[in-house]
């Protein structure tokens, strides 16, 4: 029905992509085709467009479900840059606010409407969607439906009933993290009928993974090195309690690293200010328990480390997999200890529901068997979540690689003397991904800084985070192609029509007028 070219044509106009992602056009043309499709692929792997783009298209409506406000509020705001009209309806809005979008709704104003899992189950949403023109129910982190999944909500499980409600549109599931049995209790659950399955690898060949086991010492100069070794780039830092995000920070700051905590019980404008100098690249390193991550899409974030044994496979492939988002090499390093171990075990202990218990000790052994065993990080991964690579070594992780030389250092000063001189290393890794490295000009590092800096600016003035302006990846395909005028700036990746139209003069000017200082 809809011909290769009217797909590419919107990537292309409102994207600013030229081609689609692996599994992307297979799944936009099930949901096209008005097929219930259950979806798993790994952070950064391009969701999001899968039912974005059939909603552009079909013109009409696609309800997304999704569990945290922030993240609905991101999106509308992505999709409103791209002049894609979106809307969502939470209880932070005023009754005005939500009976304009309820009003504009029902005349087929949005092509995605946003809505939390809680206010799907109110008996008048149900009523009111009925006289929207709905296209389908896009279902987002569909795991948080199952109990078997580590991020389990109570609140999704009142989506069962959107089948009986809704028998005639198509439901579309969503998830980055579910091994098998998650999976069949997402089908079942969701009752989806007879369903398009799209099981992406969950091999992210641009993370590497560094797993070890360290004294406090060695943890701390890891860490270091780490953010040596990643200079200039976003960071993430896991810790397991609200007293070591303090700590980590303070240590970090002794060190000239400048760090911003996050945690569930800072005060809630403390938490969004941090979040917000985070994403806008002000302060490159956070420090945040786990409380931090859900709805975090910078796609530029060069490392996650994580100072102690997470609970689960799936949390920490979750967490560590805010890395490198945008395709670009990143490290994945999970430094633990001992202790950490007789910690979970505790939290175990203090579980009162013993199936909730049970699944619990599963996970444990799961994770100590991950970081004890001596095979390939990568292949336990995809083998956790029911793949069966043909490859038996990834060549990156600290099994198969060694890791790199800042990894394998121990001792405090060796680590930090290592660090430095493998920094002129760093860019000469490969970049995974299928992205075209665009022809002509080298990375110009100076143009970079600059365009980085115009971004700064930009999203301070039109209070937007600064990966919503413009990704890592379009400013440097910017500096590789150096468009000279409007027809050659639609050619470089993340820029459509709505973006040139926004930013193409500005940026133009700023590309003509650049003259290095040096050379
Ligand atoms: P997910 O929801 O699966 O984690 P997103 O939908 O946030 O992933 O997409 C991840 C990143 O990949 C985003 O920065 C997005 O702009 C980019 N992306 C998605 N599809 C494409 C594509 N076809 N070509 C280039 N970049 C893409």
């Amino acid at each position: 029905m809809f011909d290769d070219q009217t797909l590419v044509a919107a990537l292309r106009r409102h994207w600013g992509f030229d081609t689609f992602r692996p599994m992307q056009e297979r799944v936009v043309r099930s949901v096209l085709d008005g097929h219930d499709v259950a979806v798993v692929m790994p952070t950064g792997g391009g969701k999001s467009l899968c039912y974005q783009l059939p909603a552009l298209i079909l013109g009409r409506t696609a309800v997304v479900i999704s569990p945290l406000i922030a993240l609905m509020q991101d999106q509308a705001a992505q999709l409103a840059q791209m002049g894609v009209p979106a809307a969502f309806l939470n209880s932070t809005q005023s009754s005005e606010e939500q009976s304009d979008v309820m009003r504009r709704a029902r005349e087929g104003s949005y092509r995605l409407l946003y809505l939390s899992p809680e206010r799907l189950a109110r008996a008048d949403t149900v009523r009111w969607l009925e006289s929207v023109p709905v296209a389908f129910f896009a279902i987002d982190e569909a795991h948080c439906i199952s109990e078997w999944g580590h991020e389990f909500r109570p609140e999704y499980r009142q989506l069962s009933r959107l089948r009986e409600e809704f028998p005639d549109q198509p439901i579309a599931a969503f998830t980055a993290s579910a091994t098998r049995r998650v999976r069949h209790d997402i089908l079942d659950q969701l009752r989806l009928r007879d369903p398009h399955k799209f099981i992406a690898s969950f091999h992210r060949p641009n993370l590497r993974y560094l797993v070890r086991k360290c004294d406090e010492p060695t943890q701390r100069s890891l860490m270091l090195a780490a953010l040596r070794e990643h200079e200039g780039g976003s960071v993430i830092v896991y810790a397991p309690t609200i007293a070591r995000v303090a700590d980590t920070v303070a240590f970090l700051e002794s060190r000239g690293f400048a760090a911003v905590p996050y945690h569930g019980q800072m005060e809630s404008g403390d938490r969004q200010r941090n979040q917000e100098r985070w994403m806008s690249d002000e302060v490159r390193v956070l420090v945040g328990t786990i409380a931090f991550g859900l709805g975090i899409n910078k796609p530029a974030v060069r490392a996650v480390i994580h100072l102690s044994l997470p609970k689960s496979i799936e949390q920490y492939y979750q967490e560590a997999g805010r890395a490198g988002r945008d395709g670009q090499p990143s490290d994945c390093a999970l430094l633990w200890q001992g202790r950490d171990k007789g910690l979970l075990a505790y939290f175990i202990g203090t579980l009162e529901d013993p199936a909730e218990r049970e699944r619990a000790w599963q996970r444990y052994h799961e994770i100590k068997g991950f970081v004890d065993a001596a095979s390939c990080r990568t292949r336990a991964i995809c083998t956790h979540f029911g793949e069966t690579p043909k490859w038996s070594s990834c060549d990156t992780c600290d099994v198969c690689g060694d890791g790199p030389t800042w990894f394998r250092a121990g001792d405090a000063a060796a680590v930090a003397d290592v660090a430095r001189s493998t920094r002129v290393r760093r860019l000469s890794r490969s970049t995974a991904g299928d992205d075209d490295p665009g022809p002509a000009h080298p990375v110009d590092e100076e143009l970079r800084e600059q365009l980085r800096e115009w971004r700064r600016t930009v999203s301070k003035r039109d209070g937007i985070p600064a990966f919503m302006v413009f990704h890592d990846t379009t400013l440097e395909d910017l500096c590789r192609r150096r468009p000279a005028n409007r027809e050659e700036l639609l050619h470089v990746t993340g820029i459509g029509e709505r973006k040139a139209a926004l930013f193409g003069d500005e940026l133009l000017a700023a590309l003509r007028a650049y003259k290095p200082t040096t050379g």
